[in-house]
């Protein structure tokens, strides 16, 4: 980075701790340690909860820990409450130097103070050079001579984040669009208590697909990190799609481990316009990371997701582990994030390994038959096939070779639908060779033979 090349990079991120963490803060956090990581400078985590009202221990704390989650791992750690002392010193140096004073205010509103600090406004033009924005200009007049403390021992944010990033030689502030307004009041603040002017990033905003901001208001939980870590996305994954909210590598790739990013990763290339945020997106690169994890730990996560179903929990089923070791791929295949495991389970998908099937005979029967004798008479036929397949060769490979061409003779339909209603009681399953590898020879022909007695009863 030009100039700065000779000295410690040193960023920060200064989340205020009013709300759980926000995705929106999440991907700033990872620009900023994707270019301390880069630069191999330091990456400053600063609580900002001088607003005590509005300030809590808890959203601090959903903040810290969903950054670990992701693997946004701070070199050092502030909290501006803990800082008090810093900032009086300042406020009451500038009162001596006179670039700020007390004001005396006529209160007009119940609670209000009879005097505040204001910053004594010099009214110039602010030209500061912005890495994503190019050259901005304001002029600070009609900013008159803002508010900077309640009080001497009551900082408000301007002069907090002044006086904390001079303190803590922050040489990059990479932030959201939103403080771009901010930035002139705070060169001015800097300017009085003659601190260096870091270099400014202002990261795109992030904003749903009518370009509306993403606010907790408007989206609700779509805007918390903790609904995505519930969902079970992978925390990776996460990262991934937050790198590209904003900034592209230049080429098409879109897959990539936070130490890939990092190597790739340049401020220079972040976008000016929003991004939006397509969750569409987000579960297709999940799916992505989901490949490629090992088999053991994808099948550890299915069984895990499974057991959270509520279907399984209230009835208490009794889930044989060979027949779910079975439908494992077949589940992996249709999710691309963990919870919809359980949300399969729960709609009842995947019922047929779960329990056993509840139908009549007309739904045994394939809808060209005008009676049940030859669905009859095909389900005893398949068991006595099925029966002559020795156990260790029971694949779907094999069933089918020795199903087959009795069903081509007889009718696909009329041989192939009865037999996966047995197995499976649905309108819709896997194939019936798939269906009676997961259940096994023995559950296989106990089902056959329960739709065998069904259809006799209706003779
Ligand atoms: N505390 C501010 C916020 O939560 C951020 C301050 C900054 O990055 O300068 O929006």
């Amino acid at each position: 980075m030009s100039k700065d090349t000779d000295k410690k990079i040193v960023v920060r991120m200064a989340p205020s701790p009013t709300g759980n963490l926000h995705i929106g803060t999440a991907r700033t956090t990872l620009y900023n340690f994707l270019f301390a990581k880069k630069y191999g400078g330091k990456f400053i985590l600063r609580i900002e909860d001088t607003d005590k009202e509005r300030s809590t221990k808890e959203f601090e704390e959903n903040i810290l820990t969903g950054l670990l989650w992701l693997g946004l791992q701070h070199d050092e750690f502030y909290r501006q409450s803990e800082r008090g002392d810093i900032y009086v010193d300042y406020v009451k140096r500038m009162i001596e130097n006179g670039s700020a004073y007390i004001s005396k205010e006529t209160p007009t509103e119940p609670g209000q103070r009879e005097s505040v600090v204001r910053f004594k406004n010099p009214n110039k033009k602010i030209t500061f050079n912005d890495l994503i924005r190019g050259e901005v200009t304001f002029d600070t007049t009609e900013l008159l001579d803002f508010v900077i403390a309640r009080s001497p021992e009551e900082p408000l944010y301007h002069l907090a984040v002044v006086v904390d990033d001079h303190e803590m030689k922050v040489t990059h502030v990479i932030r959201g669009d939103d403080h771009i307004s901010n930035t002139p009041r705070q060169i001015l603040i800097q300017e009085a208590i003659g601190a260096k002017r870091p270099e400014y990033a202002h990261l795109p905003l992030i904003v749903d697909s009518s370009r509306a901001k993403l606010s907790k208001r408007k989206h609700g939980a779509v805007v918390w990190l903790d609904t995505y870590k519930e969902e079970g996305y992978q925390p990776e994954a996460l990262l991934n799609y937050f790198s590209l909210l904003g900034w592209n590598p230049g080429d098409d790739r879109e897959i990539f481990t936070l130490d890939e990013i990092t190597q790739i990763f340049d401020i220079l290339r972040v976008q000016k316009g929003s991004a939006v945020f397509d969750v569409l997106k987000l579960k297709w690169i999940n799916k992505e990371h989901l490949k490629r994890l090992p088999l053991d730990v994808v099948n550890s996560e299915i069984k895990n997701w499974i057991n959270k179903s509520l279907r399984i929990k209230n009835e208490g089923v009794d889930v044989d582990e060979g027949r779910i070791e079975k439908i494992i791929p077949i589940i992996f295949e249709r999710i691309s994030v963990w919870g919809e495991v359980t949300q399969l389970i729960d709609n009842g998908e995947f019922d047929y390994v779960l329990r056993t099937p509840k139908y009549t005979a007309r739904d045994l029967t394939w809808k060209g038959e005008k009676d049940f004798a030859n669905t009859l008479r095909h389900i005893e036929r398949v068991i006595i096939l099925l029966t002559d397949i020795p156990e260790n060769d029971w694949t779907a490979d094999k069933i089918k070779e020795v199903v087959w061409p009795y069903a081509e003779s007889e009718g696909k339909g009329s041989v192939l639908w009865p037999i996966r209603y047995a197995l499976s009681g649905m309108q819709k399953s896997p194939d019936p060779f798939t269906l009676a590898t997961i259940l096994g020879k023995e559950e296989t022909l106990k089902r056959l033979s329960a739709a065998n007695d069904i259809l006799k009863n209706e003779k």
